[in-house]
């Protein structure tokens, strides 16, 4: 049995990470530590650095990535586990898109849809977000958009630069848990 998924069945998750508070790169480098606890890493994308997205336009340039893993837990779990992360970063809920010192965010969880007042998912501003949807491309042909079931083609770094997403070096000291299983279970793995 394995010990992230316990003899339950993996499912595919699409996660969003951003940070544009304090030393951003290890934020976004222990958040995805923290998350591998109930997760296995499949795919991490490149990181980029972007413009402050959402109302509030006076704030710092954000790092960006998406992961593709796979988990047992239930979405709500999920999302518990994820905010979780965020508060051991420090993330403090002071101003709403405000500044951030982590920021996780589930944009697909298998090809699930749900509309909770605590949780919508595909996440309901993916499409809106560039950085996300630029990078999907990234995680391989195994992601793909829920609602059209289309495949995302990867970008090339001036087709990123072309959307403001601008592609800083990759993170490093995560060799230890990325790609820990290659296999990623087919689309619409839910028991
Ligand atoms: P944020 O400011 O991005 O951390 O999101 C604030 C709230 O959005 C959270 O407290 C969640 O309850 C809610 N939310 C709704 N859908 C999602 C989702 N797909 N992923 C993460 N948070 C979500």
């Amino acid at each position: 049995m394995d010990a992230i998924h316990g003899g339950r069945t993996p499912i595919r998750v699409v996660l969003a990470m951003g940070s544009n508070l304090g030393d951003r790169r290890a934020h976004l480098r222990e958040g995805i530590r923290g998350l591998s606890a109930w997760m296995e890493i499949h795919a991490i994308s490149r990181v980029v650095e972007c413009p402050p997205w959402g109302p509030i336009a006076d704030q710092p340039p954000f790092l960006n990535l998406v992961l593709l893993a796979t988990t047992a837990l239930e979405p709500h779990e999920l999302l518990e586990k994820t905010q979780e992360v965020e508060r051991l970063r420090g993330r403090e809920r002071v101003v709403d898109q405000g500044p951030r010192t982590l920021d996780v965010d589930i944009i697909f969880y298998d090809e699930v849809k749900l509309d909770h007042p605590e949780l919508t998912i595909p996440h309901p501003d993916w499409q809106g977000r560039p950085f996300v949807r630029e990078l999907l491309g990234d995680l391989g042909k195994d992601v793909v958009d829920p609602v059209s079931g289309r495949a995302f083609a990867p970008r090339s770094r001036d087709a990123l630069r072309a959307q403001g997403l601008d592609p800083v070096a990759p993170l490093e000291g995560l060799e230890e848990i990325q790609f820990r299983s290659s296999e990623v279970p087919s689309s619409g793995a839910l028991p």
